[in-house]
């Protein structure tokens, strides 16, 4: 999660059609998609790629393989939602050949963030350094994505909410890792609440919804790029779903999964969860485990072990699930809320 550098997208294109023309742009490219997004995509992009890299899987073993296989080439061309765009990322950063990075859905932050996630034995570390030039925002193929595709996109600002009270909590406990940036939280939770002002126009996925969700994380970036990590931005509510992840050996949709842990530690920092819930309900973001196929004794043992999780991985952040009890009765009235 460690960030270097103070910058991260060096151009931006963005608008309606804005993936038309680029192609003259590229020189000779590659591109790393995946089949729905590349099917979306190819048409409106031209040319012909000197090679098509289908991501499969980010386990390292299986990207290294990938990357011994790139071509020669100007460009490479990441198509997709997050992990085909981090699979560009870590091409661009282990060859130094110019990103450009084309995102289909909101779904994932990966098109703003310098790092690229992959897996080491299933679990995600942080790699590298890549920018896009330029990040190529085209609201037209946006919306060839399922609404709440997109939607999904505010999780990762929706956590601000419970993030910026992690750190909060972890300042007070004199556990902070990083000197405490109280302004950095003010921008945080202003980003957050512009979001919630836009619900109506992200829950119809307008262009202004659109460029909100964008917008939104941009200004992130100007904030944890210079300080050098995302504290403002992850917290317990990521780490419930590390905890999943690992206990259920399956990928989730980002903001839905985001969501869920929003959903669950706000209520256990007692952190306006009403409020929270209320936006994510009226931008219809698919929170509830019903919707990813969680089963409730799931979520309860993932709950109940979710402390020691968190401590037998010294490298996560101090937070709520350090210092508050998650209890047996805690649980039930919790999840009462929630549909399975
Ligand atoms: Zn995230």
């Amino acid at each position: 999660m460690k960030i270097e550098g103070e910058t991260n997208v060096t151009s931006t294109r963005f608008g309606r059609g804005a993936v038309d023309g680029l192609r003259h742009e590229l020189g000779r490219f590659i591109v790393t998609t995946m089949e729905i997004p590349w099917s979306l995509t190819r048409e409106r992009l031209g040319g012909t790629p000197e090679k098509i890299f289908l991501c499969e899987s980010m386990e390292i073993d299986h990207i290294e393989r990938q990357l011994a296989e790139v071509p020669p080439c100007d460009t490479i061309v990441a198509i997709g939602g997050g992990q085909a765009i981090d699979l560009g990322k870590f091409f661009s950063w282990k060859t130094g050949i110019r990103l450009v990075t084309i995102p289909t859905i909101l779904s994932v932050d990966a098109f703003v963030t310098p790092a690229a996630a992959i897996r080491k034995n299933h679990q995600v570390e942080y790699v590298g350094k890549s920018t896009p030039d330029p990040l190529v925002i085209d609201y037209d193929l946006l919306r060839t994505a399922p609404n709440e595709l997109n939607v999904a996109g505010v999780g990762d600002l929706l956590s601000n909410h419970t993030a910026c009270r992690d750190w909060e909590i972890a300042q007070a406990a004199g556990k902070s890792e990083y000197p405490f940036e109280p302004e950095s939280i003010a921008i945080g939770r202003a980003i957050l609440a512009d979001i919630m002002n836009r619900a109506d126009e992200i829950a119809r996925c307008s262009d202004e919804g659109l460029q909100a969700i964008v917008d939104g994380y941009m200004r992130i970036n100007t904030i944890c790029l210079p300080a050098g990590h995302y504290r403002v931005e992850e917290g317990s509510e990521h780490y419930l779903f590390y905890e999943l992840e690992e206990r259920l050996q399956r990928p989730f949709i980002h903001g839905h999964i985001v969501g869920l842990g929003v959903y669950c530690m706000s209520r256990l920092q007692e952190n306006q969860p009403d409020e929270v819930t209320q936006f994510m309900d009226r931008i219809g973001l698919k929170y509830h485990p019903a919707d990813m196929n969680i089963r409730k004794e799931d979520l309860v043992s993932s709950l109940s072990n979710l402390r020691s999780f968190v401590e037998g991985r010294p490298n996560l952040w101090y937070t709520i699930i350090n210092q508050r009890p998650i209890t047996a009765d805690w649980i039930a009235s919790t999840l009462a809320g929630l549909r399975f």
